[in-house]
């Protein structure tokens, strides 16, 4: 038999035996690469090394099998990464209420604006966001930072709820920066999360002076969503110096956040104390007047006309997220122009319907559990009840952090739920993943492969 079509064969018998989610994200793209004739070895390649050692550990009987069943020369196989092929997909964390519908600014073009050296994206400017009641405090803040750059409010705390235009607000002010100063000023932005992998690249390689270098040759650090920080104590002493550095040198240091430094759970006093010493602002849900006056603004940047009755309906209707504003309104104006004529209701419904729907409200404890077993293949109640078998160690963890992450669970509730466990298993459980995460890229790929799987449904 062919190799093509012996590979056919053999994957639509495992097809029927594996789920479908992971039959899609593991054995799918992969091949027959070669079989030796003489000796009977079949070399199947995957494409990342991530699925290779997956689908080694987790499907190599079957494989075997059904290769032996098809073609009974075969004695054994090897998995190899394929040449290449694309690397391992990284899916933008997601975070709690973030759609995955991005409106059409915000797909992979725009990244090429961006700039290298400050990470900055010229889109964000003061001058396109909108200032009301729920987010002044913040703008006045940012205001003054950008003209008395690290004198007057240091560091610049901004902390509010997913979509309220911090990211906008913070890049903003970079981007003033940068453009007022000119060479003068070198700004910098990054993620927490970027952050925290230079950290952990430069311990694990000893090469902290290099990254010493790059974060305190800086005049502004902007730092987005730090409160994934706290919690990771040698990436919180590294920014614990870096801070510290700059703050000395009058370097100006902007950071947004989810929630107060108070709030963060496991956030080092001294840092947060540091956090505290400046100028806190947070930003809030917008009322009704200025999430329309954010719709309209879009319209004129966009140069678009949307009915004035549309434009208060969607007001009226997404109430908590400017992100969810600006992505039902750039499928109305894709909808309108494609189409050629107005909206109606009911097809307006719709847009808001699938642009908004994926709220942390519907994920529950029992999707979770299914969602993570099916993942690892084995069944919901292996996770819930006593065993200590070692296979559903992991998996039963990756349950509690969820149940914490995503529902925001107690910790006794959840040992509750799993089998009436002790609260402080599930404390050690999200320690250990969120600690894990950060330092191993392949549990780090599963959390996100496992919560695409869950906002997905
Ligand atoms: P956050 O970082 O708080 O999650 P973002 O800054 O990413 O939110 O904002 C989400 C989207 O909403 C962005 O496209 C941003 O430009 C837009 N946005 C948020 N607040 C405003 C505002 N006040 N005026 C105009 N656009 C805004
Ligand atoms: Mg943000």
């Amino acid at each position: 038999m062919e190799h093509e079509s012996l590979w056919q064969n053999v994957l639509g018998e495992i097809e029927l035996q594996v789920s479908r989610p992971n039959f899609l994200t593991w054995l799918k793209n992969s091949q027959l690469v070669e079989k030796s004739e003489k000796e009977g070895v079949v070399l199947v390649g995957l494409p990342n090394n991530f699925a290779k050692e997956w689908v080694k550990n987790r499907y190599h009987k079957l494989i075997l099998g059904s290769l032996r069943n098809f073609d009974g020369s075969v004695r054994s196989v090897n998995y190899t990464v394929l040449a290449g092929s694309s690397p391992v997909v990284v899916l933008k964390q997601q975070k709690v209420g973030v759609k995955e519908n991005k409106p059409p600014d915000e797909l992979p073009l725009s990244r090429s604006l961006i700039d290298p050296e400050t990470n900055l994206n010229p889109k964000y400017t003061l001058d396109s966001f909108v200032v009301g009641s729920s987010n002044e405090l913040a703008f006045a803040a940012i205001q003054a930072v950008v003209s008395t750059v690290g004198k007057k409010y240091n560091p610049l705390f901004i902390y509010g709820g997913v979509g309220l235009g911090k990211t906008h607000l913070i890049q903003a002010a970079g981007n003033v920066i940068k453009e007022r100063y000119n060479k003068k000023c070198k700004v910098l932005y990054v993620t927490s999360e970027k952050f925290i992998n230079d950290v952990v690249w430069a311990v694990r390689n000893k090469r902290t002076e290099d990254i010493k270098k790059k974060y305190r040759d800086i005049d502004v650090l902007i730092i987005d969503d730090i409160q994934f920080i706290g919690g990771k104590p040698t990436t919180e002493l590294e920014f614990f110096y870096t801070f510290n550095a700059l703050y000395e040198n009058n370097k100006q240091i902007i950071m947004s956040s989810d929630r107060a430094p108070a709030a963060i759970p496991t956030l080092e006093e001294r840092l947060r104390s540091r956090f505290e010493g400046g100028m806190i602002a947070d930003v809030t849900y917008p009322d009704y007047e200025m999430r329309l006056a954010i719709l309209k603004t879009k319209c004129i940047e966009q140069g678009v006309s949307i009915n004035q009755k549309t434009l208060e309906y969607i007001a009226t209707k997404i109430q908590k997220n400017i992100r969810e504003l600006d992505g039902v309104l750039n499928k109305v104006v894709f909808y309108e122009q494609y189409k050629n004529k107005e909206i109606d209701e009911k097809k307006l419904d719709e847009i808001i319907q699938e642009t908004s729907h994926v709220s942390p409200k519907n994920i529950t404890t029992n999707e979770i559990i299914k969602t993570v077993a099916d993942f690892y293949e084995i069944s919901q109640i292996d996770i819930t009840n006593k065993g200590r078998k070692q296979e559903v160690v992991e998996p039963r963890q990756v349950v509690m952090y969820l149940l914490r992450e995503v529902l925001k669970l107690s910790y006794p509730h959840i040992g509750e739920k799993l089998g009436k466990r002790d609260h402080t298993t599930v404390i050690h459980a999200h320690e250990k993943i969120s600690k894990e995460i950060t330092q191993n890229p392949s549990l780090n790929q599963k959390l996100l492969l496992i919560k695409e799987r869950l906002y997905k449904t």
